[in-house]
């Protein structure tokens, strides 16, 4: 079975700066792959590779078998032109901490806009699958509001639906309930927990241990941009075998 993200030897510099320094990985399809590790470890940058926003500078990097950035034909590669990225780019929902809705549209608007404007997809269409997705992450009374007549639970949700809304084979969450308060996380980790259930490839990055052991078939602890120790989750969880790793959890846990 193909990866769907895997990663050998991959390498991140900025500058004089190494901050991955050589991750190994690998994702299956319908896996939920969670990613812990402190502040500056890296995870946000790794997860912004395979997006295609930052440029790995050694390794290889693959989603779905193909290479990030590159094309191959034969045994060359070709960089990939700014038409291609975006392509490739449509097929993985990334949500971020900050839910980064468009103030000035609706929650329906805000689902509907990518399949419109990207895709070219019929505007009755996109709606009705924006009504589905509203209904999903349980907001379908919402879908007139404007992001700023929502709690941040709420436009977080709606920035769920928006990723999925380009239907993508993979979804990135980098710290998605970390800007919530306690009393709205609850929502937007069923929601994700709903979409695992629906056998949703996600890589996500959190510090909710409880969704990582519960939801999580695997978790990786990055150090210092390295793989320190990965595993089941229960497993890594408590049994923890590094004294980083040990560390780390005795401050979140
Ligand atoms: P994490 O998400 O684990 O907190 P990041 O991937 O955001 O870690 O950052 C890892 C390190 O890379 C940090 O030291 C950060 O300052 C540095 N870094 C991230 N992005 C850039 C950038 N665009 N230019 C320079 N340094 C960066
Ligand atoms: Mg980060």
């Amino acid at each position: 079975m193909t990866a769907m993200v895997k990663a050998e030897g991959v390498h991140k510099s900025f500058g004089a700066v190494e901050v991955l320094k050589g991750i190994d990985l690998e994702v299956a399809p319908r896996e939920v792959f969670c990613l812990i590790g402190p502040s500056g470890s890296g995870k946000s940058t790794f997860l912004r590779c395979i997006n295609h926003l930052d440029k790995i500078s050694a390794g290889r990097l693959s989603v779905d078998g193909e290479l990030v950035g590159y094309r191959q034909k034969g045994d060359k590669l070709y960089e990939l032109k700014d038409s291609e990225v975006a392509l490739k780019r449509r097929d993985i929902g990334m949500v971020f901490q900050r839910f980064n809705l468009f103030p000035h549209m609706t929650a329906i608007e805000n689902v509907m806009e990518a399949p419109v404007q990207v895709r070219g997809e019929a505007k009755a269409v996109a709606r009705a699958r924006a009504e589905r997705l509203l209904d999903r992450v349980g907001l379908a009374d919402k879908a007139g509001n404007y992001p700023s007549q929502l709690s941040g639970g709420q436009q977080q949700r709606v920035a769920i639906a928006r990723a999925l809304a380009m239907e993508p084979k993979l979804m990135l969450f980098d710290e998605p309930t970390s800007a919530l308060d306690p009393e709205l996380v609850g929502d937007v980790l069923d929601v994700m927990r709903g979409l695992a259930e629906d056998g949703m490839t996600m890589i996500v990055v959190t510090h909710e241990m409880g969704f990582a052991r519960e939801v999580g078939d695997s978790l990786v602890f990055m150090d210092g941009g390295v793989v320190v120790e990965s595993g089941n989750p229960r497993d890594v969880l408590t049994n923890p075998q590094h004294d980083r790793t040990k560390a780390f959890l005795s401050k979140v846990l």
